[in-house]
């Protein structure tokens, strides 16, 4: 039995891991399942403007996201509405130098980077305002909806998570509520 302690998204994907690798998991989380950091995120995914190691590995998580989110998709049967449609930053006159400056440091990091002008990004998204002056446009950036992500991985558990659809696969993940000193 492995002993899996914290209920966020780390200690969850974690545990879908094991369990999916045939092992018998516990989590153990001293509040409430999904409701520490996890659940304040705004669920980019979204490598760090570094050349580090750690960098290399969040590329290298962000290829394997569409593959592990079809294998908790199809597990638990509900949507995380993965989304691999990029992002837009936005600059209005004020910012538009240091969303230039930010463009050029990931284009020299290795980024996949596109600058748009008002009138391209306008016949992007027509309803953005008209003091918008450019944009970075970073196709690369990859987005989930944390919550979603939660209740997806935690079929199967106590607490709010506990639903109908429970399924065999993460019927081994007990989680309690327990304080550690
Ligand atoms: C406002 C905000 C926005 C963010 N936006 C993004 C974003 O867009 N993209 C991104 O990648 N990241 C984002 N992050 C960061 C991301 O939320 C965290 O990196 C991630 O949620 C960490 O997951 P975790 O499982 O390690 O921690 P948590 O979700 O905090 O889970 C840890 C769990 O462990 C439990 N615990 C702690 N100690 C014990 C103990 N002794 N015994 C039992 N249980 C214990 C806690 O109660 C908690 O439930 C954001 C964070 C914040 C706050």
């Amino acid at each position: 039995m492995i002993i899996n302690i914290g209920g966020g998204v780390i200690g969850l994907s974690l545990a879908f891991r094991l369990l999916s690798a045939g092992q018998a998991v516990t989590v153990v989380e001293r509040a409430a399942i999904g409701q520490g950091a996890s659940w304040a995120a705004a669920g980019y995914l979204e490598p760090t403007l570094t050349k580090s190691e750690t960098a290399q590995v969040e590329w290298k998580s962000l290829q394997d996201w569409p593959q592990f989110v079809k294998e908790i998709e199809d597990c638990s049967g509900l949507d995380v509405d993965f989304q691999t449609r990029g992002q837009l930053r936005i600059a209005h006159a004020e910012t538009e130098q240091a969303v230039r400056y930010d463009h050029d440091a990931r284009m020299a990091a290795g980024w996949q980077v596109e600058g748009l002008s008002a009138p391209q990004l306008r016949g992007l998204e027509p309803a953005l305002s008209d003091k918008i002056t450019w944009a970075s446009h970073l196709p690369q950036v990859s987005w989930v909806d944390d919550r979603k992500l939660f209740h997806s991985l935690g079929h199967g558990s106590d607490g709010y998570l506990r639903a109908p659809y429970y399924t065999e696969q993460l019927a081994n993940m007990i989680l309690s509520p327990t304080e550690f000193g």
